[in-house]
């Protein structure tokens, strides 16, 4: 069976290679939402052994008393790993029925376990417990399970409420504000590389504009800005995007530095 994944869960392990092609920088930990928290990204931050403050789909709603105290929820059935069998609520072992395999489009294979009570006919509890005709059966993907308890913990620890806290801030603020502010929905060319310079561009647009602002907060404090600082940072920016690109842009950098 091939696993139909959106184009975000797919981005991850490119991403996460940029930097170390790049920058020749190996990144010590993920932080990101829970559009990255598959299988596969869990799979490949544990072999580069990165900590992986990654939320998974339900992270939030698991925090809730209303679904931890659901006792009817599969996530909540008690597990025995030495047997490998469920208890349902009433009581029934759900044992293993079948295995489903499936294959990312990266080629990544995973395992769904499939488990079933023997007998819910007649019981008092089939009502609040499931709607299927014949006894209930729960998909299990126990290691996807495995990394989403690792992540729980990452998650909930000092250090990943720190980073929990600071990821709105930082990342969504800035795409709040290219995006309904600067109103920059759509790039303006087409292809990667001009893709890439389109993005380029804004991005340094966007940090000259954080930059003068800096400026202008230290104008305001009656201390000396200088235009040296903003040509400083500009250039060591497109040196990270593009060292290429970094020589031709030095003389239109110069230019609007003695312009400015
Ligand atoms: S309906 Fe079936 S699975 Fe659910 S509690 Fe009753 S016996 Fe268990």
């Amino acid at each position: 069976m091939r696993m139909k994944e959106d184009a975000t869960t797919l981005s991850l392990i490119p991403f996460m290679e940029q930097p170390e092609s790049r920058y020749n920088q190996k990144p010590e930990a993920l932080v990101s939402d829970s559009g990255y928290g598959s299988e596969e990204n869990y799979a490949f931050l544990d072999e580069k052994q990165k900590r992986a403050y990654v939320k998974y789909n339900w992270f939030h709603k698991e925090q809730k008393r209303k679904y931890r105290n659901n006792a009817f929820l599969a996530d909540n059935l008690y597990y025995n790993e030495k047997d490998d069998y469920f208890v349902c609520p009433m009581g029934q072992h759900m044992h293993l029925a079948g295995k489903v395999s499936s294959q990312s489009e990266n080629g990544y294979r995973s395992q769904l376990h499939i488990y079933q009570a023997q007998r819910c006919t007649g019981c008092p509890l089939r009502g609040s417990c499931h709607k299927s005709k014949g006894n209930r059966r729960i998909e299990v993907n126990h290691v996807l399970r495995s990394y989403k308890r690792k992540a729980r913990e990452l998650l909930t620890c000092e250090e990943g409420l720190r980073h929990r806290s600071r990821r709105p801030i930082e990342p969504e603020a800035v795409f709040g504000q290219i995006k309904a502010n600067k109103h920059y929905k759509r790039f303006r060319h087409f292809g990667k590389d001009l893709i890439t310079m389109d993005f380029a561009i804004l991005a340094i647009a966007f940090n000259m504009g954080k930059i003068w602002n800096q400026r202008q907060k230290k104008k305001d404090n009656g201390e000396k800005p200088t235009n040296h600082q903003i040509f400083l940072r500009c250039w060591r920016f497109v040196g990270k995007i593009s060292p290429a690109h970094s020589k031709k842009i030095l003389p239109l950098l110069q230019h609007q530095m003695r312009a400015a």
